[in-house]
């Protein structure tokens, strides 16, 4: 039987890097995000590898919705193995100007959402003795950047929530891990490019030069394929003693 994973926000960027690697494994994918598109790249993943595929577009804003998710995800494959809690949004300001509402949107979807779902996925990881939740949080999980106050609180948030869950899951085979890229140039990079630019009065261009990549001793944008080789790594059977772990993928950022 072909295993199946859950991976929010996986519509786009490092979600769709890492179903894209999940697919290659033959795993069963339930697709998730907002946006109109999400069935048809869902197809195009099933075709493309042959394996079963769904989608749903549930806003992790709201815990019902993802409780919705969780619940049809089983309903749909008869079995859950793997959540990838990967779906995230940033906003970047000094906060005197923060808006309340973005700061409670970040918290929302970058950290309470993995609570949610983590919590959704429990009985049935349980039943089945196995469970593997991946954590997509950041280097923004163990060190801060000016004008990204929520996010930086959320990611840290998501490093601690990993090691709880960890140790609750243990006597269950249920394993909880951690991901903290540096920068990957996705849709929500190039957002940020562009926030920061105003942000810090420079040019685009300047900003990724100066700002972004400047932490990283390797001047390269992470690759997608180095993640989702990670989550697919933290999933298998014989991970199961990898767990409460925090994986750097930051081109040597937090090495200084
Ligand atoms: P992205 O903007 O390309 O994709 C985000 C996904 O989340 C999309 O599928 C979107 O539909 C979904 N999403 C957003 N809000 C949602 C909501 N309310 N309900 C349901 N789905 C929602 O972003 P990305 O760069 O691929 O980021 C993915 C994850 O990786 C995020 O958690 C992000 O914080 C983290 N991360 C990204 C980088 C980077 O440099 N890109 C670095 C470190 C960590």
């Amino acid at each position: 039987m072909n295993k199946t994973v859950l991976i929010t926000g996986s519509t786009s960027g490092i979600g769709l890097g890492i179903a894209n690697q999940f697919a290659k494994e033959g795993y069963n994918i339930m697709f998730h995000g907002l946006g109109s598109n999400g069935q048809e790249i869902a197809n195009q993943v099933a075709e493309k590898h042959q394996v079963k595929v769904a989608f749903s577009n549930a806003n992790l804003l709201q815990a019902d919705a993802i409780d919705g998710l969780v619940a049809e995800t089983i309903k749909i494959f008869g079995a859950l193995h793997v959540l990838v809690n990967n779906a995230g949004i940033q906003f970047v300001s000094p906060i005197e100007d923060f808006p309340n509402s973005k700061y409670q949107n970040i918290i929302a979807i970058n950290m309470n959402a993995v609570f949610y779902a983590s919590k959704a996925v429990w009985a049935q990881m349980k039943k089945q003795q196995f469970g593997r939740i991946i954590n997509v949080s950041s280097v923004h999980g163990i060190r801060a950047s000016e004008y990204k106050s929520a996010y930086v609180t959320a990611k840290h948030g998501v490093i601690g929530m990993t090691k709880v869950l960890a140790l609750e899951g243990a006597p269950f085979n249920i394993t909880c891990n951690a991901i903290c890229p540096g920068y990957v140039k996705t849709p929500l990079v190039v957002g940020q490019i562009k926030d920061q630019a105003k942000a810090h009065d420079m040019t685009e261009d300047e900003v990724v030069e100066k700002v972004m990549l400047k932490k990283q001793a390797v001047k390269q944008f992470v690759p997608l394929e180095a993640i989702a080789d990670m989550a697919v790594l933290l999933a298998k059977d014989s991970s199961t003693t990898i767990t409460g772990s925090s994986f750097v993928l930051d081109g040597g950022w937090s090495a200084q």
